[in-house]
């Protein structure tokens, strides 16, 4: 593949890389694409079936979400649900009964008022009693067929998507993109080194020959802000990889339970969560781990955690701000005790307790090889750790560089589709907006 010219190079075979494939193929009148994977296959890290919690997050259970970012993730959401109907094979939607628990009086109370705050926008969710919770997962709700002690309520529902084998729907979103007219070319074991910016082009340069593009696309992960400094871009911003690990139980649940957030806390509350690849297993999860690596179980990439970390005192300060807190404090030390093998299955088994109330800490298997990283992004201007997707879009550039944390795999499409606007703008390709609102969001365009 020496110095082939492509309209679009995209860099990364996740789900975002392959979400962007399937739209611009799909949509636009792209001429060609090449997608640039740095490992033998599609998905093989974060967008694994294997490293994240699989929920389609819709915005109903996530009480970390205010009312307005969980309308429009739901929206995002849906354009999956909608991508599902146009495929011949689905291996990777499902749905699961869900719910957000709340324990004790403060967090029904809580609860309750969000789910009526909520309603409108979610008019699928019920409010459920004890008795309720009981018949749709037993081991929440009772001790030794007793109802558990502490005053319990939960918003649910039992027939919506709400589980996505991420793996699978990159891999559909390629075989979709090959159906259309455009050129895919899906190049594998890629990893790109460098990008070079010339007058009418950039070139990216791997170990399988250099690929030119009129426009490149960087999603790879944690590695997008590396390449985005190699040409100058986004040094105001550092990479801060959480990992997040699980723990296996034998099947105990019979869809996806949530927790209440608690609101100084950064990170997704514990969940459990049925396995699609492991469906006689419970997965309990994930927990926030600061580790020095941008990948989670492959080897190296510890120089590339110091390169895209960039310490200075900025950084310090944003630690420094975040540790002052006794709540983010106790909760990363103890996250970082969940890691430790003799101690670790019983600190966890407290905690997911909450969730099954008769788990013990010999229930507990922790998910060797399980788990991936969320490249959160720390940005030394505002000075804050951000908590959301980051994209670097440099002006007079056909560049983006996306970071995608969670929500990301979920938001895949709806992210693709805004960078599919910018590309079709900047290359002058007719977009078939009407059409990809009819098929994808229920006929009606973002605002
Ligand atoms: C513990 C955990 C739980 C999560 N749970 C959920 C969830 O339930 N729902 C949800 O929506 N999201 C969840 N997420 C987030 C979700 O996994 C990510 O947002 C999503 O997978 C990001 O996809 P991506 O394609 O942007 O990145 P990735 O999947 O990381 O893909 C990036 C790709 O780029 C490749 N790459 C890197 N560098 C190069 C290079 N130089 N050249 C070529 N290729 C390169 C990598 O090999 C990789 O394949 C979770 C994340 C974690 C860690």
């Amino acid at each position: 593949m020496k110095n082939r010219m492509f309209d679009v190079v995209i860099v990364g075979g996740g789900i975002s890389g392959c979400a962007l494939t399937y739209l611009l193929s799909k949509y636009t009148d792209v001429k060609s694409i090449a997608v640039l994977e740095k490992y033998d296959s599609l998905a093989p890290l974060n967008s694994n079936a294997r490293s994240n919690s699989q929920t389609l997050h819709c915005g109903d259970i996530e009480t970390n979400y205010k009312l307005e970012k969980a309308k429009l993730v739901k929206r995002q959401a849906n354009m999956l649900v909608n991508y599902a109907k146009t495929v011949d094979i689905n291996d990777f939607l499902y749905k699961f009964p869900k719910m957000i628990l709340a324990v004790g009086d403060d967090e029904c109370e809580r609860l309750e008022k969000r789910h009526h705050e909520f309603a409108e926008a979610f008019p699928y969710m019920e409010l459920w009693d004890a008795e309720r919770i009981a018949e749709v997962e037993p081991a929440v709700a009772l001790i030794d067929g007793k109802p558990r002690p502490e005053k319990i309520m939960a918003s649910g529902c039992t027939d919506e998507y709400c589980a996505v084998n991420f793996g699978h729907l990159s891999k559909s979103f390629i075989n979709s993109a090959r159906k259309t007219n455009t050129e895919i070319n899906v190049s594998l074991s890629s990893e790109v080194e460098k990008i070079s910016k010339f007058d009418d082009h950039y070139e990216l340069v791997t170990p399988q020959g250099t690929f030119m593009a009129k426009f490149v696309v960087v999603s790879a992960g944690a590695h997008s802000l590396l390449l985005a400094n190699q040409l100058g871009h986004g040094l105001d911003l550092s990479i801060l990889p959480m990992a997040g690990s699980f723990y296996y139980v034998p099947k105990m649940l019979n869809g996806k339970v949530y927790t209440m957030q608690n609101d100084k806390l950064p990170f997704a509350a514990l969940h459990g969560d049925p396995d699609l690849v492991e469906m006689e297993k419970t997965r309990l999860g994930p927990t926030a781990l600061v580790l020095p690596k941008l990948e989670r179980y492959t080897k190296g990439t510890y120089l590339d955690f110091w390169r895209s970390l960039k310490l200075d005192r900025k950084v310090i300060r944003v630690f420094w701000d975040l540790m002052k807190d006794s709540t983010i404090r106790n909760y990363i030390f103890r996250n970082f005790a969940f890691e430790i093998p003799i101690i670790r299955q019983k600190l966890f088994a407290k905690d997911a307790q909450k969730i099954i109330p008769s788990l013990k800490a010999e229930d507990l298997e922790y998910a060797k090889g399980i788990g991936g990283l969320r490249p959160q992004v720390i940005n030394k201007t505002t000075m804050v750790l951000q908590l959301g997707e980051a994209s670097i879009m440099p002006e007079n550039e056909n560049l983006i560089f996306n970071m995608t944390p969670s929500p990301g795999a979920t938001t895949c499409l709806g992210n693709a589709y805004r960078d599919t606007k910018i590309i079709a703008e900047q290359l002058g390709l007719n977009l078939d907006i009407e059409q990809l609102a009819n098929d994808l969001l229920d006929g009606q365009d973002f605002d």
